[in-house]
């Protein structure tokens, strides 16, 4: 999501007259868009902030800011821990981060130019004893609550053949589950028409997108407040659907669901949209009930298991991976062993398994019962060990088979190489001309696997 929410940003500095660039030695403006999820992202993005300070030194115009999660719950407060910092815009508000920046760097300039020599000999200007522009110009927080702002992400940065793009169709979330700081970083849900979603997607596909990821912190309760059922269709089916409609977007996805609100429309849903990809991440969080209960977490692990068994019924070759937290305040053996359990009944694809992490102003951070960081660390590795034992075994048996995959263009690890992504949204790796095939559907013989990824060769039938 916060990469959806930063690729409107960077559209609307393009459209602006402005350069994206990955250099941060080059950039007048550096922008970190932040997440609050665990206590180790923000150190990250504070940290790497601290570090970004250096190039104020030789081009003295730079803007600093910080957007999203960590600048909502912070605030004011992150100015003291980094002095260089300009601005904190929150979670609401990334739409008006163009006009902030652009206003500080303006005024900057204006003050640039007041000084000759700096004037004539552009940014390297400290050696030449030029002050540095009053650093808190225009020092600026914007967090407030912003009615329509989910209807601003909806831009996106042309990228020559975008094979894949996410959609933001939501901005919130209603539930409150003890752990999670979002409902106070992102507010309450708020859905976006189904036509600007339709419009946003046909545009995608014109410029030649052929996959949607639809993005929501609880998806597939998207537009319940706003919305009505059609037919006994939820709004975020009646919007599955529209989307399916869209001519050439071959593949639909969507993260993350919530067990609340998956009802049987949903089920059906994936055995008449085509589209719709044979995955869903759909976050379990513990395998046993006390936990959930802790965790407020409004569902028993019975409905879990449930949901998931009806979904691989609509949908046999569906893969399913989900999202855990161990060492959840007063988590004993017995509700450990519960979550074990159940990854092996379920046989997940893949879990993102978590330590849990306490985050300041949430209600499991004063709970009693923390566990030490070492049982955490154990139960943590054993997850791990078991889920990597079956993600392995399950791409081992796709040796040998065709899968379908959807090229997305150069591998992150060895550009030489081409990633793709099968329905099930297994990562396979392969050799073939990128301007051909970036943005194709085509079979795959795998031929190698580890516990993440397949290895491949692309198929050429005649
Ligand atoms: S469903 Fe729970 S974990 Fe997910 S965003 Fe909402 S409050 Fe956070």
């Amino acid at each position: 999501m916060n990469e959806r929410d930063s690729e409107q940003v960077a559209r609307m500095f393009v459209e602006g007259g402005y350069t994206l660039t990955g250099e941060e030695q080059e950039a007048d403006a550096i922008l970190v868009n932040t997440c609050s999820v665990r206590d180790q992202a923000e150190q990250k993005a504070l940290g790497k902030m601290g570090m970004m300070g250096k190039h104020r030194e030789k081009r003295a115009h730079v803007v600093y800011g910080f957007m999203g999660c960590m600048a909502q719950s912070r605030g004011e407060e992150l100015f003291e821990r980094i002095p260089h910092l300009d601005l904190v815009v929150g979670t609401q508000k990334y739409h008006r981060v163009f006009g902030h920046v652009d206003g500080i760097l303006r005024k900057r300039m204006e003050e640039r130019m007041d000084v000759l020599p700096m004037s004539l000999e552009g940014n390297a200007v400290e050696e030449e004893g030029i002050r540095i522009p009053d650093p808190a110009l225009g020092r600026l927080v914007d967090t407030d609550v912003e009615e329509g702002s989910q209807n601003t992400i909806r831009d996106h940065v042309a990228v020559e053949k975008q094979a894949s793009a996410f959609v933001s169709i939501m901005q919130g979330c209603n539930m409150r589950c003890s752990f999670c700081i979002v409902p106070d970083t992102r507010g309450q849900e708020r859905g976006r028409p189904i036509a600007d979603v339709v419009e946003e997607v046909k545009r995608l596909a014109e410029q030649g997108t052929r996959e949607v990821t639809l993005l929501g912190q609880i998806v597939n309760l998207y537009g319940r407040t706003e919305f009505e059922k059609v037919d006994g269709k939820s709004p975020f089916v009646q919007l599955l659907e529209a989307v399916h409609e869209v001519e050439g977007i071959k593949r639909i996805r969507f993260t993350s669901p919530h067990p609340i609100g998956y009802r049987d429309d949903l089920v059906a849903a994936f055995t008449y949209l085509p589209k719709l990809c044979s995955h869903i991440h759909f976050p379990m969080q513990s395998g046993s009930d006390r936990i959930l209960k802790a965790m407020r977490r409004p569902y028993r692990n019975e409905k879990f298991v449930a949901i998931c068994e009806k979904m691989k019924t609509a949908r046999p070759d569906l893969a399913i991976t989900t999202d855990i937290i161990v060492g959840f305040p007063t988590e004993t053996e017995e509700d450990f062993q519960a979550t074990v359990d159940c990854v092996k009944r379920l046989q997940f694809d893949n879990s993102f398994i978590f330590r849990y992490s306490s985050r300041k102003n949430t209600p499991a951070a004063e709970m009693e019962g923390q566990l030490p960081e070492r049982l955490k660390e154990e139960r943590n590795q054993e997850l791990l060990r078991i889920q990597g034992e079956i993600a392995t075994r399950k791409n081992a048996a796709l040796i040998g088979s065709r899968q379908e995959v959807l090229c997305t263009g150069p591998s992150k690890t060895n550009k030489e190489r081409l990633s793709s992504r099968t329905s099930q949204n297994k990562i396979v790796i392969l050799d073939g001309d990128q301007e051909r095939l970036t943005g194709e559907i085509f079979e795959v013989e795998i031929e190698d696997s580890t516990g993440f990824t397949l290895f491949g060769t692309a198929v050429v039938e005649g």
